[in-house]
């Protein structure tokens, strides 16, 4: 009988197995998977995110690989222009790290183990089990092997969008929206010009940063009805796309850019929330909450949650209240404290900017240390409530001498 079963091990699974593990508690962890392994996603890690791994003792192992530190970043949007970096976070992280998928989870897995988790890789899921209303453990195999059974107080379903966990125990979406997008992305030799995240004009977008090996990623965006027939050429395509967005940086791909690796295309999946919780399971990362990947937060949430439902679950595990009344907290913390990373993340990952979004993105690349706030609120250090607050927003309005836009005027220029 374990204390807890966590199905996946990637960027939310092994986290909260570690930090259970580290507790004390008895802790499984399973995969279908085998690390090191590559996932479909890109893999930009705020300085927040970076602040869990450097807490956890694990962003020295990260840097170690060889992974190049960002010091400057390059956003923009339609004709805005926003350069910069956020300033250092308290843990003094001043720099933002990219690694590759197959580099980070392995890292992440492995520490899972290295703190008392039992691991099994390979191993697919494939039910849960119950008591009554209340799940008891999982079943599953190895490969083609004979079917296991393992018991838990809690299982916890880490197993990405299409969880299996929330399936078996049919846990409702809510505060859902369609995702906008899609996009193809890949590793390229012989460009070796810094981050990028430029939203040009024509709804479609350009990201790139350095990762290991001496690679840069390169992805881009169009809006999803435009898939098929990015899909004839794509690399015309993504040439044509990052052409149009900055002709300097097109040219650059052009000359020396060799794509090394297939490209990644992929439908994104929509936006929602889960029902995280219920009688003996629980629900973290992607599973119980899903943004679009525009904004990059999919990482750090998954570290962010997954600290916060381990300290809740060992409340619970030593006694000191129930899951009655801790695995709500989880899930009521966890909306009110992402509620304006996702507010912001479907309002902007449309491409085309509200006018309110527009003022705000303007105004503040006309001040140096607003664009500086700017950049802390992308890495998760600088609060939303105080960047888009009244008072910090007339301050910038007044000092760059601009018109205020109220958030609710959307773009047909009527209020809603
Ligand atoms: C194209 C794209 C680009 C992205 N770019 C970024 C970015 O730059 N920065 C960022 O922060 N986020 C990004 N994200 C989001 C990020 O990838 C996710 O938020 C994150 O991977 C979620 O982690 P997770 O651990 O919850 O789930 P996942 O990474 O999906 O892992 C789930 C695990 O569960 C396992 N599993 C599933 N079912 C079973 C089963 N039945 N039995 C056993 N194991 C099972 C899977 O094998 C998998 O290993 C991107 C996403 C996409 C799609």
């Amino acid at each position: 009988m374990y204390d807890v079963i966590v199905v996946g091990t990637r960027v939310a699974g092994s986290p909260l197995a570690m930090l259970l593990a580290r507790q004390g508690h008895r802790v499984l962890a399973v995969d279908r998977a085998s690390f090191p392994s590559d996932t479909p996603s890109t893999h930009y890690i705020h300085q927040a995110g970076l602040g869990f791994l450097k807490s956890w003792g694990l962003l020295d192992s990260v840097v170690d690989t060889g992974c190049p530190p960002i010091r400057h970043l390059n956003f923009t949007y339609t004709d805005i222009e926003i350069p910069g970096m956020a300033d250092p976070s308290a843990d003094g992280i001043d720099a933002v790290y990219c690694p590759r998928r197959t580099v980070l989870d392995k890292i992440l897995v492995d520490a899972a183990g290295e703190s008392g988790a039992e691991v099994i890789e390979g191993f697919t899921v494939t039910g849960l089990l119950r008591e009554g209303d209340r799940v008891a453990g999982i079943r599953g195999r190895i490969g083609e092997g004979p079917e296991q059974e393992f018991r838990a107080k809690l299982v916890v379903g880490a197993d990405g969008a299409n969880s299996i966990v929330a399936k078996e125990v049919g846990a409702a979406t809510y505060e859902g929206s369609p995702a906008a997008c899609f996009i193809y992305y890949s590793y390229y030799e012989g460009v070796d010009w810094g981050m990028h995240h430029r939203t040009g004009f024509g709804e479609q977008q350009f990201a790139s940063w350095p990762t290991n090996d001496g690679l840069a990623l390169v992805a881009v965006m169009r809006k999803r009805d435009r898939f098929r027939d990015f899909r004839t050429d794509p690399d015309a395509g993504v040439q044509e796309i990052v052409d149009q967005i900055d002709p300097e940086i097109g040219a650059r791909l052009r000359d020396t850019g060799k794509r090394v690796e297939p490209f990644r295309p992929m439908l994104y999946p929509d936006n929602y929330r889960r029902q995280s919780f219920g009688p003996g399971w629980a629900l973290v990362g992607d599973a119980g909450y899903h943004k679009d990947p525009f904004t990059g937060w999919g990482i750090t949430d998954a570290f962010k949650y997954g600290q916060l439902l381990a300290d809740l679950v060992h409340e619970s595990l030593t006694g000191a209240r129930p899951f009655e009344e801790t695995l709500p907290e989880y899930q009521r913390e966890r909306d009110a404290q992402s509620a304006s990373t996702y507010e912001l993340t479907q309002s902007i990952s449309e491409l085309t900017l509200t006018p309110y979004y527009d003022s705000v993105f303007r105004a503040a690349s006309r001040s140096e240390h607003y664009s500086k706030k700017f950049f802390g609120l992308i890495a998760g250090l600088y609060p939303p409530d105080k960047f888009f607050g009244e008072a910090e927003l007339t301050a910038l309005y007044e000092e760059v001498n601009f018109p205020v836009v109220d958030r609710h005027v959307v773009n047909t220029g009527v209020s809603a």
